[in-house]
């Protein structure tokens, strides 16, 4: 979409140079302002280091009134206004550290029309006093970052979250924009009408990362496969994220005992440690940090040359923006995930505490699909955020660039599968296929005479996990789907065809553990 008008967009280009020193607008950005600038709510999904944080305060300081800003950290928050202050720009947050005296000031900077931003968690703008205050102000707009956290379909459900469709009706003349970098189309929908936008202009950013090469390993010595990748990057500055305290602290002493400078990050640490590791990192005192997923939010270095996750994240969102703190500055650099069917029952473990887990189970099996499938990556990270993928072959993965170790003759193997499933009457999901497959003796099979088929134990001696993986590669290769409830697997088209003999599949090897060649430290 074009820009409104001259006088507008003249505005803020001349916003955009004068405060930030910058000459274009990246993508999305202009339109995206566009709508604050005319008042129509929108929602604006741009990945990670996209600059959503422009979409909102390059509007706010063109248009008259105060810009509510609701973000869900006080550590972003103070970041945030910090960097607006230090451009000459009035803003301010409120939060509970505050003293009354400090409180006292902001509300003053906001009667005398003088703020142009107030930052604030939901849990506080949403208590009766403040909402009553600033509507006896003038709001032009509020901004909701990290938009996601209103879907409990999203990775990062907060509830107080779910208040903020009371600002529609409490300030009907101020137009609300909601912001994220991670939304799938389910959750983008679920966005737009939990905060009950009117007409909202959605705009979805490209979220392919073409400077990144992303690897997906099976798990085999997991710190010798960090310290392989640490080592095709010396002296590059690396994040490596690990599931648990723990395993930072063991990936940072491997990592040490192998001569890579690296340096710990986890909430387990005391503050001072923490930051000082942070710092270190930043300044490029040490190369590589080694953290659990706190590490991050608010962090913007721009030469970070390659991200390994030493362990699955719990979502393909929690993959994308972690993953996207990689090569931010646009030149090459590597992500890789090193995973396993541990991580799955860890994780499994870990959400089974939860009250709701069904959205989050889902998230997880998705993410593990992904990493064990063989699809291109890049395709697969942008099919899943609800785009098309031109390319047929990125030449920026391991699956393009040939790396997986593919099964020899993937057509009858696939073939077994396949009949498998037709004589199991297209009735049932991938683990009861897959345990006819391995033979297992369990007695619902038994009982369901499932024993006696003639795909019984055809795949006995590769087991049941590697069947399953097997099913779940054919899924996303498209020769099986999954439909129903209970996600009953059926054969498609090119399905039938490969049980013909026509068409083309690939599959991976089972995990067999690699010895490994570095040494694991003390
Ligand atoms: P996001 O919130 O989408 O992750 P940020 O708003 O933190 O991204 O922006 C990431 C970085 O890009 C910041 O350093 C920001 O100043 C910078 N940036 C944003 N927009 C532009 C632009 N139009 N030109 C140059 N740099 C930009
Ligand atoms: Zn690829």
């Amino acid at each position: 979409t074009e820009p409104k008008n001259d006088t507008q967009s003249g505005d803020v280009n001349q916003i955009l140079k004068e405060v930030w020193g910058y000459d274009a607008f990246r993508p999305l950005q202009a339109e995206s302002i566009d709508c604050v600038l005319g008042g129509r709510d929108s929602l604006t999904v741009l990945p990670t280091g996209g600059g959503k944080s422009l979409c909102f305060q390059v509007p706010g300081i063109a248009k008259p009134g105060l810009a509510v800003v609701v973000s869900p950290l006080i550590s972003l928050m103070k970041d945030q206004v910090d960097a607006l202050v230090a451009n000459g720009i009035s803003a301010a947050f409120v939060n509970s550290t505050q003293t009354d005296d400090e409180k006292q000031h902001v509300a003053t900077l906001i009667r005398s029309g003088e703020l142009k931003f107030l930052y604030v968690a939901p849990e506080r703008l949403l208590q009766q006093r403040t909402i009553d205050f600033l509507s006896r102000n003038q709001v032009s707009f509020f901004a909701i970052d990290e938009a996601h956290c209103i879907s409990n379909w999203g990775h990062d459900f907060r509830p107080e979250y779910r208040g903020l469709r009371m600002l529609k009706q409490r300030f009907p003349t101020a137009s609300v924009h909601a912001y994220t970098a991670t939304a799938s189309e389910p959750v983008r929908r679920d966005i737009a009408e939990q905060l009950g936008l009117q007409d909202a202009e959605i705009l979805v950013g490209d979220f392919d990362r073409p400077n990144l090469t992303y690897r997906m390993l099976r798990s085999a010595n997991r710190t010798a496969q960090v310290v392989e990748v640490a080592k095709r990057h010396p002296g590059e500055s690396g994040v490596v994220y690990c599931i648990s305290r723990k395993e930072v602290e063991r990936v940072t002493e491997v990592l040490k005992a192998n001569k890579v400078s690296a340096r710990a990050y986890h909430a387990g640490m005391d503050d001072s440690k923490r930051q000082a590791n942070q710092e270190a990192f930043i300044r490029e005192k040490c190369d590589v940090i080694v953290a659990t997923v706190a590490f991050g939010m608010g962090i913007d270095k721009s030469n970070v040359r390659y991200v390994v996750h030493a362990g699955m994240p719990k979502s393909i969102e929690h993959y994308q923006q972690e993953s996207g703190r990689a090569g931010r500055d646009g030149l090459e650099s590597e992500c890789v995930l090193i995973y396993s069917g541990g991580d799955l029952v860890t994780w499994k473990k870990i959400m089974s505490g939860e009250s709701d887990n069904t959205a989050a189970f889902a998230s997880l099996e998705a993410m593990h699909t992904l990493a064990s499938g063989t699809v291109c990556r890049h395709r697969s990270l942008v099919e899943y955020f609800g785009q098309e993928y031109a390319t047929d072959s990125c030449g920026a993965c391991d699956v393009c660039l040939g790396e997986l170790e593919l099964v020899e003759d993937p057509v009858v193997l696939s073939q077994k599968i396949l009949s498998c499933v037709v004589r199991v009457n297209q009735r049932f999901g991938a683990t009861h296929v897959a345990k006819v497959l391995a033979g297992s003796k369990e007695s619902r099979l038994i009982e369901m005479r499932h024993d006696k088929l003639s795909t019984f134990g055809l795949l006995s001696s590769e087991g049941q996990a590697a069947v399953r993986m097997w099913i779940d590669q054919l899924v996303g290769q498209g020769f099986l789907y999954r439909t129903g409830e209970y996600q009953t697997l059926s054969l498609s088209e090119p399905g039938w065809e490969l049980i013909r003999g026509d068409g083309e599949v690939r599959l991976t090897t089972a995990a067999k553990p690699k010895s490994s060649t570095y040494s694991r430290g003390s």
